[in-house]
């Protein structure tokens, strides 16, 4: 049996060992430290925008986190993008709200301007209130039309939450994925651009954010020599042994994105001539997606074959491949939440199918994955 190749395996790339020993010779083996500092500061670098990183233990705490701090209770709304992962609109769920969702737009496969507006209104309307936060979704590194959410966000004074799990590194007129919000979170979940083996953080807009994102996240503790609590706490902050490997992620951050990005291309050079197969791409220069995954769109009156006939014959192949996210509103668990859209990302996930895109396949795997595609007409 050949070997499997996987949809996104982490990289290492070398220097994540050296601050992880560095932690245990200075005896910082505890949460917090020096190497949590260093990756935040790395991230700030990175992010280019003024912002506040504070690293957390995963990314749905970082949503979490924002949604508290933006007021978000129990009986508000929260408006969030249909077509993503469910840790996006859990946290939405922990603090007693209801999810509002909306569809997305086909050039980006993210939350739809339009649908955004009208779902504002009638919820206005209906509820005579306006959503407490937006939360648009970068998904598979691509950037939403986020000029247009925030213009739509800033109208009505509603703070926008980017979920740029996805996408680190991507870029919306020449602007880091991750800046455009009051706040955002990122991801390094084992399988995301880069890796802290689990892991997250929040970007925050100001300072004072920062200092109560880091305060609900070390279990709320007021100023005082013993434990006292006015608020509820969480724990939710990076260890510092988590944070060295992110250090030194964050030196192959570029060489990952880069790599992403070819075999994105790569992807596409090879699948061109086959007929009913369409890949999620920038819609213009303004966008630049980091290509986390690459992700075709399979027609089969074109192609004749559907994009379950791919992924079972990949899965013959040991080769992993995903359906696209199972859109919020169509999941059992969201069932009675309002819904303001078409079909566009239900009909995403019906034909859409995810390939291998992690940086450590070779240009030989990527063709043995094309090749099963190219054979199956
Ligand atoms: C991975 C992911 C998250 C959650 O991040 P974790 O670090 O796994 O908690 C949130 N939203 C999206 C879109 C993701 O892909």
């Amino acid at each position: 049996m050949t070997e499997r190749i996987w949809l996104s395996l982490a990289h290492m790339g070398g220097q994540e060992q050296r601050f992880i020993q560095e932690a245990f010779d200075t005896n910082w083996v505890v949460p917090l430290g020096p190497n949590v500092n260093g990756f935040e500061n790395d991230l700030e670098k990175f992010l280019d925008e003024d912002k506040h990183v504070v690293a957390l233990s995963a990314g749905t705490a970082a949503i979490h986190l924002g949604l508290i701090q933006l007021g978000v209770g129990p009986g508000d709304e929260v408006i969030c993008q249909s077509f993503t992962f469910a840790a996006s609109a859990n946290p939405i769920k922990y603090l007693g709200a209801t999810p509002v969702f909306v569809d997305s737009e086909p050039d980006t496969w993210n939350m739809c301007p339009g649908h955004l507006h009208d779902a504002i209104e009638d919820r206005i309307a209906k509820t005579g209130k306006k959503p407490k936060a937006i939360i648009p979704v970068h998904l598979y590194g691509m950037p939403a039309k986020m000029d247009e959410v925030m213009a739509i966000a800033g109208q009505y004074g509603i703070p926008v939450l980017e979920d740029a799990a996805e996408a680190l590194g991507s870029e919306f007129k020449g602007r880091k994925c991750g800046t455009f919000g009051e706040f955002a979170c990122l991801s390094f979940n084992g399988n995301k651009m880069i890796t802290t083996s689990g892991g997250g953080a929040l970007v925050c807009s100001t300072e004072e954010e920062a200092k109560r994102t880091m305060f609900y996240a070390t279990q709320a503790r007021d100023k005082a020599p013993h434990y006292q609590h006015s608020h509820i706490g969480y724990n939710y902050r990076m260890s510092n042994i988590c944070a060295g490997i992110g250090r030194g992620q964050m030196m192959v951050l570029e060489d990952h994105i880069a790599r992403r990005r070819e075999i994105n291309q790569l992807y596409r050079k090879l699948l061109k001539e086959v007929p009913g197969i369409s890949f999620q791409t920038n819609p213009s220069a303004q966008f630049a997606s980091n290509y986390w995954l690459t992700c075709i769109i399979v027609e089969p009156d074109i192609a004749g074959f559907t994009r379950e006939d791919i992924r079972l014959t990949m899965e013959s192949e040991n080769i992993e491949t995903r359906p696209l996210w199972k859109p919020m509103h169509l999941q059992p668990v969201f069932d009675n939440c309002a819904f303001y859209g078409d079909s566009t990302s239900e009909r995403l996930f019906n034909d859409g199918l995810c390939l291998p895109s992690g940086p450590t396949l070779t240009n030989e795997d990527i063709k043995r994955v094309a090749e099963v595609i190219i054979n199956l007409k």
